[in-house]
């Protein structure tokens, strides 16, 4: 059940209107990584969450998200308003004069319409809570870029408002994938071929204009090592059939319902 309140979130002052401000709003209002995108991603990801505690976690942040696009469509529609009487403001974006009626509509800041395609929802709570984490962190480089691009003392302090609460659902998501007690790179229920995941393939040889090879974390240590190309000299890949073993990957009693991990037992009892 849903129930609105006549109050912002966050009571927003704009001093002087900035229309081209306005329209970089937009961003935040229907691009990929804006508020509604948010809201709906965390409120059907909880939906389909059998896990109690951390449903209950993606319904608040998901709602709360929700008022945010309240507080920046009321930032953008104070931006916007000369549009609706200015002919320079109104050539800033003609299709949010001239469609939209210099208010607020479900598009990003160059213009294209929302879409449910910018959402990640896989049904699977530790692929969404990660999808969750990488969604915070770009909406919250999209508020500091916006931050940095007016001089309105009011939108500022809106707008660091709304970048510190992403900052603080970011850790919220971590500390419930955290706490789901599973090895970090443990992912569904079949475990990857041993070797073959250890080996970083060095695909990208030769010195080009930002360098050579380097050697990091990222390919040797933590479990990795380098694995050179036939074509440099090297073994390749380990490219050894393996058969996957079902049920081979560590679970939490978190985890959501296995997908397909059940089918033939649930086929040969239907049979
Ligand atoms: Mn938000
Ligand atoms: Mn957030």
């Amino acid at each position: 059940m849903y129930h609105h309140i006549k109050k912002l979130m966050y009571t927003v002052n704009v001093g002087t209107p900035d229309t081209a401000f306005g329209n970089m709003l937009l961003e935040q209002f229907g691009g990929a990584n804006g508020e509604l995108a948010a809201a709906m991603q965390y409120t059907i990801q909880g939906w389909n969450c059998e896990d109690g505690p951390r449903r209950a976690l993606l319904m608040d942040i998901g709602t709360e998200e929700l008022s945010h696009l309240e507080v920046v469509g009321a930032l953008a529609r104070m931006h916007l308003k000369p549009m609706k009487s200015d002919r320079a403001a109104a050539e800033v974006e003609p299709l949010v004069t001239l469609s939209y009626g210099g208010g607020v509509s479900l598009c990003n800041s160059v213009g294209t319409s929302w879409t449910a395609d910018y959402l990640k929802i896989t049904g699977d709570i530790s692929v969404d809570l990660r999808s969750n984490i990488a969604a915070e962190a770009r909406a919250k480089i999209v508020y500091d870029r916006l931050i940095c691009f007016t001089d309105d003392p009011g939108t500022q302090e809106a707008l660091q408002f709304l970048m510190t609460r992403e900052i603080t659902h970011m850790r919220s998501f971590s500390a419930a994938l955290e706490s789901m007690e599973k090895p970090a790179f443990s992912i569904g229920t079949i475990a990857p071929t041993p070797t073959l995941v250890d080996e970083y393939f060095n695909a990208s040889t030769g010195e080009g204009e930002v360098g050579k090879d380097h050697v990091g974390p990222w390919n040797e240590g933590n479990g990795l090592h380098i694995a050179n190309s036939r074509r440099d000299g090297g073994e390749g890949l380990t490219t050894k059939p393996y058969r996957p073993q079902r049920g081979s990957e560590k679970t939490s009693s978190h985890d959501s319902t296995p997908v397909g991990a059940a089918r033939s037992t649930r086929d040969s009892k239907a049979a």
